[in-house]
């Protein structure tokens, strides 16, 4: 059986969220299924007197969430990243049901932070933040209905990974790579991919995008990290430097 689920180590991020009400209602879900940590990128108004009423007893959550500008920011010391979406992505992997990040979840977060990333009312997350997740997240819906509003999402995810497991426990695994990590590797090796051969930028973002999708089925470890952005020194090198 898998250990329990280590929620100090679980962040709730909502990005750029609009409504103070769903701020509220996040925070009090949170307390209602144990988790405590509450991050927030570029809140379009926080704080707000809306939000303290809607969190009820959960006021103390909103005082302590962290707020930052951007997703890179609130994530560069997380280790893995689960983006929530209402939509299917074309190139992504298949997108995991709450479920079964929970059986995913207990191993995971002995060891490293993981944050669920959730988007703005509107449009969602965009596709360069949800390339950032190492995994997506959708609830089954009825198709027509897709979307459930922020808070709601956030609590069909909460209420799912805080129930017990019954998959074995997974084996402990070398050391992950921190998303700052990653990302920084990933700058590495889109410089080196822009000195010659991709014909323009949004091919440079498709060849990246699709690394993105091998390296996440099974996480990049540090010394994969370290790997990577050497094979991608050499490459700068050799290209800036062609032997005649
Ligand atoms: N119109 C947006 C929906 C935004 S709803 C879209 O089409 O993507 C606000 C947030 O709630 C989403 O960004 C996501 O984080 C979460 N959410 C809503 N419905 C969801 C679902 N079915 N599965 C997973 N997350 C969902």
């Amino acid at each position: 059986m898998s250990p329990a689920l280590n929620k100090a180590h679980v962040s709730i991020i909502l990005v750029r969220p609009q409504s103070p009400g769903n701020i509220g209602s996040v925070a009090r879900v949170m307390r209602n299924m144990g988790f405590g940590r509450l991050v927030l990128v570029a809140p379009e108004r926080f704080p707000h007197p809306e939000a303290r009423m809607m969190a009820s007893g959960a006021r103390d959550l909103l005082e302590e969430a962290a707020v930052h500008d951007t997703l890179a920011a609130a994530t560069a010391t997380c280790h893995w990243l689960a983006g929530t979406s209402a939509r299917q992505r074309q190139h992504r992997n298949m997108p995991l049901t709450p479920g079964q990040l929970g059986d995913k979840l207990p191993a995971l977060c002995q060891p490293y932070r993981v944050g669920l990333v959730f988007g703005p009312e509107d449009a969602g997350l965009t596709t360069a933040e949800l390339d950032a997740c190492h995994d997506l997240v959708a609830i089954p819906t009825s198709p027509e209905a897709p979307s459930l509003n922020l808070a709601q999402a956030v609590a069909v995810v909460c209420y799912e990974i805080s129930q017990p497991r019954h998959a074995p426990a997974a084996p402990p695994a070398p050391p992950l790579a921190s998303v700052a990590e990653s990302e920084a590797m990933y700058q590495h090796l889109r410089q080196a991919f822009s000195l010659r051969g991709f014909p323009g930028e949004p091919a440079v973002e498709r060849a990246l995008s699709g690394l993105r999708r091998i390296f996440e089925r099974t996480g990049l470890e540090r010394r994969d990290v370290r790997l990577l952005r050497g094979i991608a020194r050499q490459l700068g090198w050799a290209l800036r430097y062609p032997r005649r």
